[in-house]
């Protein structure tokens, strides 16, 4: 059967358009997603705003995602097994990947990105990067898995201990991974400063101690800048504290650039850490994570639509309605 897509040219535009019918090669799968989470990348692909090195259009959309097989190409999977998929594909040979850095393949592969992702009816999947869902998850926790293995797998190589005071720079759903996957670590604080105090109670329900309009300056030993904005990156590099850390973890559009306190910086010994997605080792940790109840991603979760609502899906992510908190924005497929 043919099914329908959300697809973009980088023109501004969403569509649906109809795809299929697809059937699995060997060593893949044809996956029916049930839960696509939207975020500030998806419109930036959607604006032609992401760096050219890193996209083809026309692109279907929505790389944070969880399906059921529906048919396979791959011994070890049947239809109706629940699962979670590495969206990038690494060569598995190149130095990188050989040293486990698979995010940095010398081949760039990535679903949603450079082949068709997961916004649409069926999707088809290499099985090797399939990971399965435990029965007891919620789809809606399995969907965030991509934006929570981007997180994870930053702040496994900043955090370099328990008992550390750490400041979320922005209030967006990276944020609140940031803050919900910084427990993990066991802080002795997790300060989030945001912009919208709407944001507040969703920061406090992820974990974080307090929620600040501004934030505060050099006195954190972890800095995770989450917005990927020039003024959010100048406050995280202003909020480290001597011998601290920055995460840089918020994608500005492409060619974005910001002056920065280098005397600072050097005075301060300070190690700026920038991060780019996950790793297939990171990737298998969150699921772990997952399929154990560890973590709930879904818990950032604010607003739902089905396919037909894509427009007010993309209206929501765009302009944050006053006067409500807005956490992830979620396709819920059939
Ligand atoms: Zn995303
Ligand atoms: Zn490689």
């Amino acid at each position: 059967m043919t099914h329908r897509a959300l697809v973009t040219r980088g023109d501004g535009a969403l569509v649906l358009e109809e795809r299929g019918p697809f059937h699995p090669g060997p060593g893949e799968l044809v996956v029916a997603p049930r839960a696509v989470g939207l975020c500030g990348t998806d419109l930036e692909l959607v604006d032609g705003l992401v760096d050219p090195a890193y996209v083809r259009y026309p692109l279907v959309i929505g790389h944070e995602w969880t399906g059921v097989v529906t048919e396979s190409g791959a011994a070890q999977w049947t239809p109706g097994d629940r699962v979670v998929v590495e969206g990038i594909v690494p060569c598995r040979h190149c130095a990188h990947c050989a040293a486990g850095a698979t995010n940095i393949c010398d081949t760039y592969a990535e679903l949603g990105f450079t082949f068709d992702g997961a916004a649409a009816g069926e999707v088809v999947v290499r099985a090797e990067l399939a990971h399965k869902v435990a029965p007891h998850v919620a789809s809606e926790d399995a969907a965030l898995v991509e934006p929570a293995a981007v997180v994870y797998h930053g702040l496994s190589r900043a955090v370099a201990r328990p008992g550390l005071e750490c400041l979320v720079v922005g209030d967006g759903t990276i944020g609140l991974f940031a803050v919900q996957l910084l427990q993990l670590w066991s802080p002795a604080k997790v300060v989030m400063a945001g912009r919208r105090s709407e944001q507040a109670d969703l920061a406090l329900a992820a974990g974080a101690d307090e929620f600040a309009v501004t934030a505060p300056r050099a006195s954190f030993d972890v800095v995770v800048e989450a917005a990927g904005t020039p003024s959010s990156v100048r406050d995280a590099l202003s909020a480290v504290r001597r011998g601290g850390t920055v995460l840089l973890l918020g994608l500005p559009p492409h060619g974005e650039a910001t002056p920065v306190p280098i005397d600072d910086l050097v005075n301060g010994d300070v190690v700026v850490r920038a991060s780019f997605a996950y790793t297939s080792s990171s990737w298998s940790q969150v699921v772990a994570l997952l399929n154990s109840g560890r973590i709930h991603p879904g818990a950032v979760v604010t607003h739902r639509f089905g396919l037909d609502g894509y427009r007010d899906a993309v209206a929501a992510l765009r302009t944050p309605p006053p006067g409500v908190a807005r956490g992830k924005v979620l396709l819920e497929l059939q």
